[in-house]
C-alpha cells in the first residue's frame, strides 16, 4: 500500500492526514512548529475558534465534530457591512443570500 507523507500540519494537512489514515493508508505529517498542546506559548487576546460549516462537514466525516464544537463556536454564514452601511448575508449552510439596509 502506498505511503503518504505529508509537509504542514495545519488545518488542511491534519485533515488530509486524517482521512488517509481512516483508510488504512501509512502516513508521516511534519510540522515545523512545536506542538501547541506541549509548546509553553503565550498568546494575546483571540476570538473565539470559529468553524464553518464546510469545516463542520470535513470533521463530522471523521466523526469529531461534535467533540469539536464543545471548543468553537459554528459559523454557519457571514454576514457584509459595505461602505453605505448595507449588509448582506450569505448562509454557508443553503447558500442563500439577503440583504438589510440600515
Ligand atoms: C488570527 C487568525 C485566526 C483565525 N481564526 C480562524 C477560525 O476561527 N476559524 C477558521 O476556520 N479559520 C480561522 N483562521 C484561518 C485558518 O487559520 C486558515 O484558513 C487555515 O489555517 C489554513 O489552513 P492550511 O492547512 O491551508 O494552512 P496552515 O494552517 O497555515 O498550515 C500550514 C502548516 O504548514 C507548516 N509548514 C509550512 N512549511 C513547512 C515546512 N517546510 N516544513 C514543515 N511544516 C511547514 C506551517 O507551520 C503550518 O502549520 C484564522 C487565521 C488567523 C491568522
Amino acid at each position: 500500500m502506498a505511503k503518504f507523507v505529508l509537509i504542514g500540519s495545519g488545518l488542511a494537512g491534519g485533515l488530509l492526514a486524517a482521512y488517509l489514515g481512516r483508510r488504512g493508508y501509512d502516513v508521516d505529517l511534519y510540522e515545523r512548529r512545536a506542538d501547541p498542546r506541549e509548546a509553553n506559548i503565550v498568546g494575546g487576546r483571540s476570538i473565539n475558534l470559529a468553524i464553518s460549516t464546510r469545516g463542520i462537514h470535513a470533521l463530522e466525516k471523521l466523526g469529531i465534530a461534535d467533540e469539536a464544537l464543545q471548543h468553537a463556536i459554528p459559523m454557519r454564514g457571514r454576514m457584509i457591512h459595505d461602505k453605505s452601511g448595507d449588509m448582506h448575508s450569505a448562509s454557508t449552510r443553503l447558500g442563500a443570500r439577503g440583504s438589510t439596509r440600515r
